[in-house]
């Protein structure tokens, strides 16, 4: 899932991008008000992670926007230390969480994954399919308590499945969430990984809709 870092100070969204890209989410950057606007208007984000002081546009200002054009994606802001009435500006605008600065990328991590569980409409980070459990906050996948090795990319590719399970996804919408946005998208990519999960998790679970994509069914 894409995951996109509005921040204008490198250090900090250095460490940001460090530690979600181990969580596993694909990462975008943008260090200016207007790309990070233009960004979020038009990209598929999972969540976004949205400084308040930026250059030429602010947070504040950034999210007004999105959410007057009806834009969902949750978003957690990040504010100074202290800063208690920017906060309240900040969810009265339509954050669905924020972090005081300074704070432990582990937090931000725990949060960023709990907005997207939620804005899934799941409240538990374990999603539980026949015989496959899901744990979303150790990145594991096992099958009867084994667990099965994935690589980064197929781990991505089955966590957004099974967490949008019943949907039938695209093949463009699986590209633009497990690969950033300059990847060379080659048609054939889904399919290939695709093939390979079925290999290792047999063919039962991600099942092809021919011409619309791939669904994981509602486990009856
Ligand atoms: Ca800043």
């Amino acid at each position: 899932m894409r995951v996109l870092v509005v921040e204008d100070d490198e250090r900090v969204a250095e460490t940001v991008k460090q530690a979600l890209s181990a969580a596993g989410f694909v990462v975008e950057q943008a260090s200016e008000g207007r790309t990070a606007w233009f960004l979020g208007d038009t990209e598929p984000y999972a969540a976004i992670v949205l400084d308040l002081g930026l250059p030429a546009l602010d947070g504040l200002a950034i999210l007004r926007r999105w959410r007057a054009a009806g834009q969902r994606v949750p978003v957690l802001i990040l504010s100074a230390r202290g800063d208690w009435t920017e906060r309240v500006e900040g969810i009265e605008a339509g954050a669905d969480d924020y972090l005081p600065k300074p704070f432990r990328v582990e937090e931000l991590v725990a949060r960023v994954r709990a907005l997207i569980r939620r804005a899934a409409g799941q409240a538990t980070p374990i999603l539980v399919h026949g015989p496959f459990r899901l744990d979303i906050s150790r990145q594991i996948l096992t099958r009867d308590g084994v667990p099965i090795h994935l690589s980064p990319q197929e781990y991505r590719l089955v966590s957004y499945l099974m967490q949008h399970a019943g949907r039938v996804v695209s093949q463009q919408e699986l590209t633009e969430q497990l690969y950033a946005q300059d990847f060379e998208r080659d048609s054939n990519t889904i399919e290939v990984l695709v093939g390979r999960i079925r290999r290792k998790l047999g063919p039962g679970l991600i099942k092809t809709r021919r011409g619309f994509g791939y669904v994981i069914d509602h486990d009856e």
